[in-house]
């Protein structure tokens, strides 16, 4: 059990300061589009301004929010087709409103935790929100428990050392993309089924207008909700987009790529125990545990720098297939018992709870993401969708990045291609200047 001794290591707050601009501009169409007043007028310039424009975006974590909000920005119609009754995909911030922690805001991050330094598009954004971060608590020693669950104190650094967290969460920096985006053209609640070329023979199209578009069809609660476009953004998990029904059918090499990608921990599930006091840190303890054991194989400290609340967070080392037959409540109870055992009576009592677990979340991932990955795949796509698809399918989740594949920036790094292809008068270039593989989690095993 933990040592005795105090570790207050307080919180570095960091706040970049100033404001980036991304002032709209007129709409402008996009670049290779057909813009002469002799020839057929783009889908945009259809008459519903609701279910028509230049680009759909299908997707509303945080690549397809990036995307939508800065192709607006540089004057583009954009509407984005979110399948959730919320934003964010798997960036997730829960507070403890509904349990007996309400008020607390314990800002519990389900999805991602951490970011980097050297990642500069999250820092970018953090800058022009004016949010502030602070590094991961790391002082203190972290605990080993070995299969058959006895626990060892250890006087090493955290593998997560300089990992750094969002204050606030990080979908304080989703809902702060969210609310840039034009009134109205963000649809809830709309889950893409299928994408379709359709030409001038087309009921839906007016008559005498000679131009191909693209038809999205979604469902929602209301039925089917159909749209139209010049052009289609797929900002879903690969495994995803290889679903939708797409007509012409993509290359079947490219269908084997989407559904080859796995999607970064969308086979994992989260916990969150939530406390009034931060025990762990007042026995020299850091919070991180690492677990042979189990049912939690890794655990962190996942406190909000408020101090008004302090939190463990663990990654659920179960199978999916086995969590699903526990259930969640057994889950907890496994995860609540396993804290005490690490950690002494004290983590016996949380004031809140949060479970979640991606892999039953039917918008993150299919069957074949139920397979957990115990490494971080080398991620990076380009896809070639044949030539009827040419300058009108794109494919954008963060799997799609070479260079943090799989990670938050790697998500903003495929939302800034696609805006630099796309809208080349925003002025943003493909290069996003310093930015290095962070080493953290892909050197990490997942135990
Ligand atoms: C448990 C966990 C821990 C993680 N830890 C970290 C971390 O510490 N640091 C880090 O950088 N990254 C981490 N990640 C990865 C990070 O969350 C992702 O890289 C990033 O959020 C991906 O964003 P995205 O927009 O590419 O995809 P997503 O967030 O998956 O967004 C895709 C969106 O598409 C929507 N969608 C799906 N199908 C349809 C459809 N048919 N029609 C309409 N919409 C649809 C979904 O609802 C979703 O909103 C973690 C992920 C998880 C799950």
């Amino acid at each position: 059990m933990p040592t005795s001794g105090h570790n207050d290591q307080p919180h570095r707050t960091h706040r970049l300061g100033g404001v980036l601009s991304a002032k709209p501009s007129p709409a402008v169409t996009l670049t290779g589009m057909n813009q002469s007043p002799n020839e057929p007028p783009s889908v945009s310039s259809f008459t519903n301004p609701v279910s028509r424009a230049t680009v759909v975006i299908v997707g509303g974590g945080i690549s397809g929010l990036a995307a939508t909000w800065q192709l607006q920005s540089a004057g583009v119609d954009a509407i984005l087709l979110e399948a959730r009754n919320r934003t964010g995909g798997r960036i997730l911030t829960r507070d403890n409103q509904g349990t007996s922690a309400g008020g607390m805001n314990a800002q519990c991050d389900m999805g991602p935790s951490w970011f980097w330094p050297g990642q500069p598009l999250i820092a970018r954004l953090l800058e022009k929100f004016d949010i502030p971060f602070h590094e991961q608590f790391s002082n203190g020693q972290i605990l080993f428990q070995a299969p058959d669950g006895e626990v060892q104190q250890l006087a090493q650094p955290s593998p997560m050392t300089g990992a750094l967290r969002i204050s606030g969460g990080i979908g304080h920096l989703t809902d702060r993309i969210t609310a840039q985006i034009v009134p109205d053209t963000l649809k809830l609640q709309h889950a893409v089924r299928s994408v379709r070329l359709v030409d001038s023979a087309h009921p839906d199209n007016p008559a005498g207008q000679n131009t191909t578009g693209i038809e999205i069809v979604c469902n929602t609660p209301a039925g089917s909700a159909v749209y139209h476009a010049s052009r289609v953004v797929l900002a879903t998990p690969p495994r995803l987009a290889a679903e939708v029904d797409i007509a012409p059918p993509l290359p079947e090499a490219a269908i084997k790529q989407l559904q080859q990608t796995p999607t970064w921990m969308a086979g994992h599930a989260k916990f969150f125990a939530v406390y009034e006091t931060p025990f762990w840190r007042e026995a020299g303890l850091c919070g991180t545990a690492i677990s042979h054991q189990g049912p939690l194989t890794e655990i962190h400290d996942a406190s909000p720098d408020s101090g008004n609340c302090f939190s463990l967070f663990g990654f659920v080392g179960i199978a999916p297939a086995e969590r699903a037959k526990l259930g969640p409540d057994k889950m907890i109870a496994l995860a609540k018992q396993q804290l005490i055992q690490l950690f002494g009576a004290a983590a016996s009592d949380p004031v809140g709870v949060h479970y979640q677990d991606w892999s039953q979340e039917p918008f993150t991932a299919n069957p074949s993401d139920r397979v957990p990955q115990t490494r971080h795949p080398q991620y990076g796509l380009t896809l070639d969708f044949g030539p009827q698809w040419q300058d009108k399918l794109y494919f954008i989740s963060s799997e799609t990045s070479y260079v943090n594949g799989g990670l938050i920036e790697g998500a903003l790094e495929a939302a800034r291609g696609l805006v630099s292809r796309l809208a080349p008068q925003s002025g943003v270039s493909e290069r996003v200047g310093e930015t290095k593989p962070h080493a953290a989690s892909m050197g990490w095993d997942w135990l």
